[in-house]
């Protein structure tokens, strides 16, 4: 086992001021600096990774928490990047990490608005992006391939689907992430594992490429340490770390509700937007009772902000958009929540924008920084290896295509672990150690009141995950807090954690 915390934390960062050098200086604790720390540590490496605030605390913690095969890139004709992604999900869902990606089914039903030339596009893109699945060779017992389904079964799967003229659905499959930030801390303990030393609230100012000035942002502290390479994974915030670089960041914002507004959702509702024709909204069940309905593109003007918030004006479109496919329309009133999140797109000047949240982009700037920003939770892997490759540093190959994440097993090995299943869907073989975390006390063991999570698992984030405060315990390791009652009710249990788990905070 690979354990961040408090602890780890004060040693990692007390070595790295003694020794003063590394071979690569990782900026940004999201998937992509995770990703890059694990490519980098798994090389021979020896690699810190940095973050300002949390693992997972920018964009990777609100993505829409899809694993894609691709198949929106094929629509524009990005083959290659439709390739890309197809074969990274097939990675993640068979090799890295088969225990945080599930199968989902999704439905586009096929109602009165629906046009029949919207069905037959529909029905012939749910085909092209079959064959990508099966030139990434993942078998249908994992992705099982497109069909149309009567209206019956949709019923069945989407209770509160409007049933006037329902004439069945297409139904396809992709993957679903349990969470993304708990993909984040997956791959960064993983990195860890390797070797990697995994620091948060630690930001890296003055970056050149050679090296930068740390500041721990718990006591102010500053320490200059040189690398061999830095990388530049900051997200949105790159072009504060590398000036060179223009971001010009685009919001896409969600609605968290109670999934009995859908009357239970067992597949994800996939609703085009009226008048267009390759524009969706979508409505994904998010377990413990809650859906997501996502999800727009607004450019995101002006500074960057930590937390992005949503308009008015997208919580409008959202809800006039999927309540077109139900029978009873989810209100205002009904939206426990909203999340936005912005995509690092590059600015290509001119006032047109490269949007590399479709592509990703390395781009190595006159100081010698090496600039990893774009691409999608799915292809963080390959997005590492291109950085990594491009520092020009001597190391073995890139071996990340066959390393399982810390937890990862077949869907066959899981059902044999010994713990209860919603744990083993979030922890996989590392479930048990979760359950032994609780110490024998089974108040623990016992999910708070409505929510599903167990104190077990807030115990285990502190001394294992590296959740320093409330914060991270409520909004990465799990995602209590995006439901501000469910915060409320959560806080004690996550107060008691911290205060509890011998870690040295
Ligand atoms: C709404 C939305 C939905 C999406 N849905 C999907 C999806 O379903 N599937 C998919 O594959 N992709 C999806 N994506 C894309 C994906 O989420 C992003 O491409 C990805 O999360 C970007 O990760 P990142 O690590 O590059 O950036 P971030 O996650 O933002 O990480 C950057 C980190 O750098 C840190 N940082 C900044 N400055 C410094 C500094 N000076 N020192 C140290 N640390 C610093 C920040 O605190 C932050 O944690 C979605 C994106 C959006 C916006």
């Amino acid at each position: 086992m690979s354990s961040l915390n408090a602890d780890q934390r004060t040693r990692d960062l007390a070595d790295l001021a003694d020794r003063g050098v590394v071979d690569v200086l990782v900026v940004g604790g999201g998937i992509t600096g995770a990703g890059v720390a694990l490519d980098a540590a798994s090389r021979g490496l020896r690699t810190a990774l940095v973050e300002k605030r949390d693992l997972a605390f920018g964009t990777s913690r609100w993505s829409s928490k899809l694993v894609h095969g691709g198949l929106r890139y094929l629509a524009s004709g990005d083959v290659g990047i439709a390739y890309e992604s197809a074969l990274e999900r097939s990675i993640l869902m068979r090799r890295t990490a088969p225990h945080l990606v599930r199968p989902l089914p999704q439905l586009v039903p096929l109602v009165s608005g629906v046009a029949a030339r919207q069905a037959v596009l529909t029905g012939i893109g749910f085909l092209a992006g079959d064959l990508l699945r099966r030139s990434a060779r993942t078998p249908s017992a994992v992705l099982p391939a497109p069909r149309r389904v009567p209206a019956a079964q949709v019923r069945r799967m989407v209770p509160a689907i409007r049933q006037d003229r329902l004439r069945g659905a297409l139904l396809s499959w992709d993957g679903q992430l349990t969470d993304d930030a708990r993909l984040v801390v997956g791959v960064a303990r993983t990195a860890a594992a390797h070797g990697a030393q995994v620091l948060t609230r630690c930001a890296a100012e003055q970056v050149t490429g050679d090296g930068a000035v740390l500041r721990d942002e718990r006591t102010g502290e500053t320490t200059r340490i040189r690398a061999r390479a830095v990388i530049n994974a900051a997200g949105v915030w790159a072009g504060e770390v590398a000036p060179g670089l223009r971001l010009r960041p685009s919001r896409g914002t969600h609605l968290v509700v109670d999934d009995s507004a859908f009357g239970g959702l067992d597949a994800g509702l996939t609703v085009p937007v009226p008048g267009t024709t390759n524009r969706y909204v979508f409505a994904l069940p998010a377990g413990y009772g809650r859906a997501y309905v996502g999800l727009t593109d607004e450019e995101q003007t002006g500074p960057v902000p930590d937390v992005p918030a949503a308009t008015t004006e997208e919580v409008r479109f959202l809800l006039r958009t999927i309540n077109s496919a139900l029978a009873r329309p989810i209100r205002d009133a009904d939206v426990l929540a909203t999340f936005s999140g912005l995509r690092p797109l590059l600015d290509g000047g001119d006032g047109d924008s490269a949007d590399l949240s479709r592509s990703h982009a390395v781009r190595t700037d006159d100081a010698g920084i090496v600039s990893v920003v774009g691409g999608k939770l799915t292809t963080y892997r390959t997005m590492a290896e291109d950085a990594v490759d491009a520092t020009g540093l001597p190391a073995r190959p890139c071996r990340t295509r066959d390393l399982p994440l810390l937890g990862a097993a077949s869907p066959r090995q899981l059902s044999t672990v010994d713990a209860p299943l919603p744990l083993v869907a979030r922890y996989g073989t590392e479930a048990p150690a979760v359950v032994a975390t609780a110490g024998g006390d089974e108040r623990l063991l016992e999910p708070i009141e409505g929510l599903g999570i167990t104190p077990a698992e807030l115990h285990y984030a502190v001394r294992h995950e590296g959740a320093l405060d409330v914060e991270d315990l409520l909004d990465r390791r799990t995602r209590i807090g995006l439901v501000a009652a469910d915060r409320e009710r959560a806080r004690p249990a996550a107060e008691r954690a911290l205060h509890e788990a011998p870690t040295g905070r």
